[in-house]
């Protein structure tokens, strides 16, 4: 027997052609469809309406992802939930489910694991151990609204591992989460955020996709950046926000520009005067995030009084910003820790 196609990572054309290739009417490909993605079935055994030999038929030719909340942490703060999740060879991957007054947000990984090596970042510390495919960047959704019984209005691609060093399957998943026969979430209600991989940054300009790209900006000059984030080396930040201008101009799509505040690192009132001067050449917003310390290494955050000063002279200069909530202070707060902290007690 070849091997089995992974069903949940395939579009509802190629899942059609693959029932008429068994003998199946196409009718049976739309039911099908809809157990998995928009009821979001566990098992081709919850799919009520399908014969037994026909289930027997599917298991024979294809996989079917599910995963399997290892752990969830709660927070008792604001709610938000993380989770780890295995997958079907036991790797896990942590997703983070967080309550806002406009719906729920769910922010999932990529990849088990990264390549990139930011500085600052814990899930880079042991490298990347492989790609995710679409219907595991799926599942992740899927099994928290199993999970929480809630409709998931919001994804954000900002977990684990880099998403445009994964492009294929995550332009993929991005079709199957935004399908009006799946969850049929708004490209408008997703982000993609990337450390700056400028040629596929401008590949996804050219898909035209209204989702909203992320980029983690950092510093304000190549020598600085170099120092946070490797992938600096490979593209120069003239590079990066030119792939940026670009893909406003291709979906006109405000671009965010992502800022982790590192105390005396990237946080001075230069910074935020060289911030302000790159955030008005082009549409975009400002996040700032308060650098969530890792043991691993020993960037501090910035002082509060620092981060409001920070704030002030970016709005001064006109420049939409915002500072990220902290949600779930209280449970293993930053990117890939859980994964880590679950690794290392195995
Ligand atoms: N690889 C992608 C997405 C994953 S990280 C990217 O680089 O954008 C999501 C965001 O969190 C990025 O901006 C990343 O730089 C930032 N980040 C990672 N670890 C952090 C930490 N310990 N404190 C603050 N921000 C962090």
């Amino acid at each position: 027997m070849d091997q089995k196609t992974d069903m949940k990572s395939l579009t509802f054309g190629e899942l059609k052609a693959a029932l008429i290739d068994m003998g199946e009417k196409p009718f049976r490909a739309a039911q099908v469809y809809q157990w998995m993605h928009q009821k979001l079935a566990g098992s081709f055994d919850e799919m009520t309406n399908i014969s037994a030999e026909l289930k027997g038929k599917l298991a024979e030719r294809f996989t079917y992802t599910c995963l399997t909340p290892v752990q969830v942490q709660e927070s008792k703060l604001d709610g938000t939930k993380k989770f780890l999740f295995r997958l079907a060879d036991d790797n896990v991957v942590e997703s983070v489910y967080m309550r806002y007054h406009h719906g729920i947000s769910v922010c999932i990984s990529s990849q088990v694991g990264c390549r990139m090596g930011c500085r600052f970042c814990a899930s880079t510390l042991d490298g990347l151990e492989r790609n995710l495919t679409p219907s595991e960047m799926l599942d992740q959704i899927y099994a928290i609204s199993r999970y929480t019984g809630e409709r998931v209005s919001n994804v954000v691609v900002m977990g684990t591992g880099e998403p445009l060093d994964n492009y294929d399957n995550l332009v993929i998943f991005l079709k199957l989460l935004n399908d009006e026969r799946g969850l049929h979430i708004s490209q408008r209600n997703i982000t993609v955020s990337t450390c700056g991989i400028v040629p596929n940054m401008r590949r996804l300009a050219d898909e035209k996709l209204q989702i909203t790209l992320a980029l983690s900006l950092h510093a304000t000059t190549d020598e600085k950046r170099k120092r946070l984030m490797p992938i600096a080396n490979r593209y120069s930040l003239s590079e990066v926000l030119a792939a940026c201008a670009y893909y406003f101009e291709q979906t006109g799509r405000r671009i965010t520009f992502e800022y982790s505040l590192v105390g005396g690192v990237n946080d001075t009132d230069q910074d935020a005067a060289e911030l302000s001067e790159i955030a008005s050449g082009l549409c975009c917003h400002v996040n700032l995030i308060p650098v969530n310390p890792i043991k691993e290494r020993d960037y501090v955050q910035s002082a509060k009084a620092r981060i409001a000063a920070f704030r002030e002279k970016l709005e001064r200069n006109k420049v939409t910003v915002t500072v990220r909530r902290e949600m779930g202070r209280d449970i293993d707060g930053a990117c890939g820790q859980l994964r880590r902290r679950h690794i290392e007690n195995a």
